[in-house]
């Protein structure tokens, strides 16, 4: 499948720009209802992707991708990498035998799923699924429809806003119990903070 090196380029910028433009705020997040790390983590990691931007950019999308994952993998600590980590690196497995953009519901649902392995969790725990998972939903539903990326960037900002009166059940703020209720996930902050910058980007290039 193919994709214009420009416009992968562009994408991979936006997101790891977003990231770490957002670091402060979701740091505070991890602050409330974790260790404080999830900002210098996901900047880290999305520095470490920037500096490889031009190498990503011309390699073929699936590959990019396994790219992206290794990346964060290597070079976020935490829970979040080997999440995020896992989400990209299946999504390139996936594209190596499917095709954009018909396939995309089909691609982020095996990526949604490496997620699900590697943390052994499920929505309604608290975690960045409680986005994915949503947006994986909307994607499966509206494929084609005109109004699609407004309907995932909604989602994903509605999805954020249900994780406050959740009770985490994974990862650190599980140890909270119920002191985690009230309170962003912060990694379903990230989630909805990628998701935007990727329909932000794709809508301003169509
Ligand atoms: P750590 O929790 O190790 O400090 P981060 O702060 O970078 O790592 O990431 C925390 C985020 O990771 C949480 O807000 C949550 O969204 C996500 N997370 C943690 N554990 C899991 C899990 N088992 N499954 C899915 N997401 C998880
Ligand atoms: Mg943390």
């Amino acid at each position: 499948m193919s994709l214009q090196p420009e416009t992968l380029k562009t994408l991979v910028r936006a997101a790891a720009e977003q990231m770490i433009a957002s670091a402060p705020e979701l740091t505070a997040l991890d602050q409330a209802i974790g260790d404080g790390d999830h900002g210098a983590n996901m900047k880290r990691g999305f520095e470490a992707v920037l500096g490889k931007l031009d190498t990503i950019s011309a390699q073929p999308i699936d590959q990019a991708l396994k790219t992206i994952g290794k990346t964060l993998v290597m070079t976020v600590g935490g829970a979040s990498g080997p999440l995020y980590g896992s989400f990209f690196m299946a999504a390139g497995d996936a594209l190596a035998s499917k095709r954009l953009p018909d396939d995309l519901a089909d691609v982020f649902c095996c990526a949604v799923g490496a997620v699900v392995s590697r943390g052994r969790s499920r929505p309604g725990e608290k975690t960045m699924l409680d986005v994915l998972f949503p947006v994986l939903q909307t994607l499966m539903a509206e494929a084609g429809q005109p109004d699609l990326i407004d309907k995932v960037r909604t989602t994903a900002s509605e999805a954020v806003a249900r994780t406050v009166p959740m009770q985490a059940t994974k990862g650190r703020a599980a140890f909270l119990g119920a002191r985690s209720i009230g309170h962003v996930d912060p990694g379903a902050r990230s989630s909805c903070l990628l998701v935007h910058a990727v329909c932000n980007t794709l809508e301003a290039r169509l």
